[in-house]
């Protein structure tokens, strides 16, 4: 008996061995994107605030931005479709290769593995990166068709904002086709909230399949908006976290980019800080559920925010810019949690949607 339990130890052992890659499989997927966030970016949101989340990762890699068909400057879409399904596309496009086919995305093999799924965002959740996680356009612009898409897609939680294109012209909406997306999520079982009041009474009852979507379009800059960024990441966690086997959530700090398109330094430091709160909420849930990875990274960095001057102990930083739009540089990718050692060195953005695809195998 003890030889027979000895040889199955032996095969057990072989087994786990002989896999191509030994690494650990996480059984929750937290990919967290600063859209926009270069190093400039997080070097000034570390002089603000003294300190950052950020620095708690263990693992930290390089991600080389350039869109397909030799495209050097990235689009927020095409970056965002290669995190989401691994495959890099033209600008502009959402969801789909350059062959204009639909690809998988991580949000939508994690469904069908049984995992729960959610997107948090402080933007129109019908905006290219959100959208690259869940629909599958050939244009970004098409927030109608991605709308639909949206509310069809089965993902078990949306906190965002853009409500305006899921209801119809008639409910103060932008849709043409007199369909209320919102309302039919509602009988397909969703809890649907529209205003920080309602969100806030759910907070002692997690709804799993809720769509909240705080404005019309877009919600405001960090200081304006309720709930906060870290208060929808924190919601999202409690409630994903109820479902046995696992998830897979993405988590977007929208708006350092537009602050940096403005070549506002202020805005981009209040969106930093903004988007660290978040990044410490997962954190902290990570310290109590071991099994989750989480991947900090950005599509692009924008306006090539750098720093000319500042101070530690006075915490501020002046800024400069050498434009209003994206730059092709590389950006900085922070890793923790079982699996977060694949992530390191540098590589094409594309590999962060390949390895997330294996890891949900
Ligand atoms: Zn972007």
């Amino acid at each position: 008996m003890k030889t027979v339990i000895n040889v199955l130890l032996l095969v057990t052992l072989l087994v786990g061995c002989s896999g191509r890659d030994a690494s650990p499989i996480p059984r929750n997927i937290v990919i967290m994107i600063g859209d926009g966030m270069g190093l400039g970016q997080i070097t000034a949101g570390r002089t603000a605030k003294g300190s950052l989340e950020l620095e708690q990762f263990t693992h930290i890699g390089l991600l080389l931005t350039q869109a397909y068909g030799d495209d050097y400057i990235t689009d927020s879409a095409a970056a965002a479709t290669a995190i989401s399904t691994g495959v890099a596309t033209f600008n502009g496009m959402i969801g789909m290769g350059p062959d204009s086919l639909p690809r998988t995305t991580i949000l939508e093999r994690a469904k069908a593995l049984g995992k729960k799924t959610g997107i948090v965002t402080v933007c129109s959740i019908t905006h290219a990166t959100p959208a690259s996680f869940v629909a599958h356009t050939p244009s970004r612009e098409m927030e109608l068709e991605i709308a639909r898409q949206i509310s069809q897609a089965g993902v078990d939680l949306c906190l965002g904002s853009g409500w305006g294109w899921f209801m119809p012209k008639s409910a103060g909406g932008r849709r043409e086709d007199g369909r209320n997306l919102l309302e039919e999520m509602r009988r397909r079982g969703y809890v649907v909230v529209t205003t920080d009041s309602t969100f806030r009474t759910l907070t002692d009852l997690p709804a799993v399949n809720i769509m909240g979507l705080f404005a019309e379009n877009h919600v405001g800059k960090a200081h304006e908006r309720k709930p906060t960024l870290a208060e929808l990441t924190r919601y999202a966690l409690e409630t994903l976290s109820l479902a046995e086997g696992g998830f897979v959530l993405m988590v977007e700090g929208s708006q350092i980019d537009w602050a940096s398109h403005d070549n506002r330094s202020d805005e981009i430091v209040d969106e930093m800080v903004d988007f660290d709160g978040a990044v410490g909420e997962v954190v902290r849930f990570a310290q109590k559920h071991s099994e989750t990875l989480i991947i900090v990274t950005s599509d692009h960095e924008t306006a090539g925010y750098t720093l000319l001057n500042g101070s530690v102990s006075g915490k501020w930083v002046q800024g400069g810019f050498a434009t209003h739009y994206h730059t092709g540089v590389m950006v900085p990718l922070f890793a923790l949690g079982p699996g977060a050692e694949r992530f390191t060195g540098i590589r094409p953005n594309t590999d962060v949607g390949a390895i997330l695809m294996e890891m949900l195998k």
